[in-house]
C-alpha cells in the first residue's frame, strides 16, 4: 500500500527582467502612467543551423532621456533615422 502526502510543487526558476537601466546615464528606467517608450537596436551575427547556431549579439537601452542625443548622434554621423507616426 503507498500511502501519499502533499508535498510543496517545485517550481522552475527562470529570469525575467525587474529593471532596466540606461546604458548611457546609468539611471533606472522610469514608468510613466500610460507613456510610451520603446527602443530596440540588437545587432546578431554568426551561423545558424537547422540543429543550432552560435554568434554573438549587441544591444542597448536607452532612456528617454537619453534618446534624444542619440538620434542627434546618428543623424549627424550619416545615418539615416526614419520617424512615423503611429496609433493602435
Ligand atoms: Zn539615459
Amino acid at each position: 500500500m503507498k500511502i501519499y502526502k502533499l508535498v510543496p510543487k517545485t517550481v522552475k526558476q527562470h529570469e525575467v527582467v525587474d529593471e532596466v537601466i540606461c546604458d548611457k546615464c546609468y539611471t533606472p528606467f522610469e514608468s510613466v502612467s500610460w507613456g510610451v517608450h520603446e527602443f530596440e537596436f540588437k545587432y546578431r551575427n554568426g551561423t545558424s543551423y537547422p540543429e543550432g547556431g552560435s554568434g554573438e549579439e549587441y544591444n542597448i537601452d536607452i532612456c528617454h532621456k537619453c534618446i534624444d542625443g542619440l538620434l542627434t548622434v546618428l543623424v549627424d554621423n550619416g545615418y539615416m533615422v526614419r520617424g512615423k507616426e503611429w496609433e493602435h
